[in-house]
């Protein structure tokens, strides 16, 4: 397997890493799956987990060999009767690292996350004097973490935080289906030259590109993402051993079996409709930020419309329901997004106007 510098840590990673999250409903694949994955010379292991049984098989499997991988966790991150919620509460979330520590069997991880910092108020909050980033800088000096970093999806706000130089890892989702996401070739080009490890997650999109009419392969994705600057490694997810061992035809693949040229061009060409987030529609005549009320949007449609996004919506200055359809931002469009009718949409699903 080959390594790559995770960044400035100096830590040296395999450009393919194991993530943990899919494996929390199957805790009886954990073991085969991670003794395989570290067998063909993974090295890094994510830990979006927050369930403790899964953790405490994870220490188990890692039993004689804690030495041979680099593990990331994360702060911000709980459950309430097994269900995933964030929390920004200092006490807890470093209550909640010394379980990990425990559950795991280590007295320290390799990298710890600062997760979820997706939006101004998140930064604000992990950021406040006794916050989680104070916590974090202080488990660092302790020793309990060789590297902090940050976790998030938008890449503005992960530009912002890197500027900060507290942190030496950026976690983001990188993948060909979200080739054109807005920032997120700034971000890479930014971590590249600021010597911040890189680390692409969703490599496969959430498994859309599997499903399209011509399919894209594990093959060619990470391909894609690792093709990407300033990338030190893809982090996988994957349920069983026959997913992994799909994932890893990668380090044997031919360059033809890799070659993710055509299935690139066919995506752009298929985005006629479909909001990129690339802000070529600006200026709004009501100052409405279009590329973040259509993520929200986005979101709110596939997801659900959550707590945290109410609260994110009603931060921002202008609202979908403020458009005055005007129609400028369409002819601006490249991507023939009817906007106005996502603001609609947006005004009733937000605002219930
Ligand atoms: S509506 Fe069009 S121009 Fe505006 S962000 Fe979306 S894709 Fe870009
Ligand atoms: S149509 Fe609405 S969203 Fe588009 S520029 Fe006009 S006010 Fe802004």
């Amino acid at each position: 397997m080959k390594t790559n510098k995770l960044g400035r840590t100096g830590l040296d990673v395999s450009v393919i890493g194991l993530g943990m999250e899919h494996l929390v409903p199957l805790p009886d694949n954990i073991a085969p799956v991670v003794h395989r994955a570290l067998d063909r010379g993974i090295t890094y292991i994510d830990l979006m987990i927050w369930v403790p049984e899964v953790m405490s098989i994870l220490g188990e499997t890692l039993k004689g060999r804690r030495d041979q991988v680099i593990l990331a966790a994360h702060l911000s991150t709980a459950q309430t009767k097994g269900q995933y919620r964030r929390t920004r509460n200092p006490q807890e979330c470093e209550a909640l690292f010394h379980d990990i520590l425990d559950w795991l069997g280590t007295d320290h991880v390799d990298v710890l996350h600062l997760s979820n910092l997706d939006a101004p108020r998140d930064y604000k909050e992990v950021t406040s004097p006794g916050g989680v980033l104070d916590l974090a800088l202080r488990l660092k000096q302790e020793g309990q973490t060789r590297a902090l970093g940050l976790s998030g999806h938008d890449p503005q706000m992960a530009l912002k935080v890197i500027e900060s130089e507290h942190l030496d890892v950026v976690m983001h989702p990188i993948n060909i289906a979200g080739d054109a996401e807005p920032g997120g070739k700034e971000l890479a080009q930014a971590c590249a030259s600021l010597g911040v490890g890189l680390v692409a997650m969703k490599p496969f999109a959430g498994g859309q590109v599997f499903q399209r009419e011509n399919p894209i392969s594990p093959v060619q994705c990470l391909s894609y993402t690792l093709a990407q600057p300033g990338v030190s490694l893809a982090l996988m997810g994957v349920k069983n051993l026959a997913e992994l061992e799909a994932n890893l035809r990668f380090l044997d693949a031919t360059d033809e079996e890799k070659d993710f040229s055509a299935a690139l061009q066919e995506l752009r060409q298929g985005l006629a409709g479909t909001c990129v987030y690339c802000n070529h529609c600006l200026p709004c005549s009501a100052t409405i930020d279009i590329a973040v009320v259509m993520r929200m949007l986005a979101a709110a449609e596939r997801y659900g419309v959550g707590e945290d996004g109410l609260a994110d919506y009603a931060d921002l200055s202008a609202q979908a329901s403020d458009c005055i359809e005007c129609g400028d931002c369409k002819e601006r469009c490249p991507f023939e997004v009817d906007i106005i009718a996502n603001m609609r949409r947006a005004a009733q699903l937000f605002e219930g106007i």
